[in-house]
């Protein structure tokens, strides 16, 4: 894949403070993906396709990435950076909101990525495990909301976004089938497997 030319999307896009996974959380996951090559890899969240793109590289040879966006611009801009990086037949975008698009998807997947309204993470968090491989993976972005979400600060108005992802954080800790590593880079980054 061209470096400069994900690096120019990366650069438009932290200029347009568009929300792109952050240097450190997406190293942690590469690391995972280059040891496991996932094949079947799902994002929720595409935005304007940056993850998808980085991500693409870890994957098992025939592997692909299914993405879900529900902003228009940034499905046409998502589209136009996957063209650019000739990743065309890697990543396929479902376009419309998760919420309705996940409950039509009947597919397995190696590995999930968590990356849209994080009000709706308990939702995103049920869908996957229906579709995660028992040796499958899901990571969770922003998992720790700029650290509201670990403080009892409660006042914000971001708050029905903190409950929520306390209800994910829950969720996934104390149900016993699955493991869940919570890790502080960027701004958190949830790590879940079936036990
Ligand atoms: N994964 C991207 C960043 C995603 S930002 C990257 O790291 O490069 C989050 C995106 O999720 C936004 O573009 C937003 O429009 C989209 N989104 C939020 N809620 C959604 C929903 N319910 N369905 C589909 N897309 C959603
Ligand atoms: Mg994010």
């Amino acid at each position: 894949m061209n470096k400069e030319e994900l690096n120019k999307i990366k650069e438009k896009a932290l200029e347009e403070h568009i929300p792109i996974i952050m240097d450190d959380t997406l190293e942690v996951i590469e690391e995972y993906l280059s040891k496991e090559k996932p094949k079947n890899f799902l994002e929720i969240g595409t935005a304007v396709g940056y993850s998808a793109i980085c991500f693409t590289e870890f994957l098992d040879k025939y592997g692909t990435i299914d993405t879900i966006e529900r902003d228009l611009d940034r499905i046409k801009e998502a589209k136009e950076n996957i063209k650019k990086v000739g990743l065309e037949d890697k990543i396929n975008i479902y376009e419309g909101d998760a919420v309705e698009i996940l409950p039509t998807l009947n597919k397995k997947y190696d590995a999930i990525f968590i990356d849209a309204a994080k009000g709706k993470y308990p939702f995103f968090l049920k869908e996957s495990l229906r579709m995660l491989k028992d040796t499958g993976i899901i990571f969770a972005d922003n998992i720790l909301y700029k650290g509201y979400v670990l403080s009892d600060y409660n006042k914000h108005k971001q708050r029905t976004a903190v409950r929520n992802l306390r209800e994910y954080i829950k969720e996934t800790t104390e149900n016993p089938e699955l493991e869940t590593k919570i890790l502080e880079v960027g701004d958190g980054l949830a790590i879940t497997r079936k036990k």
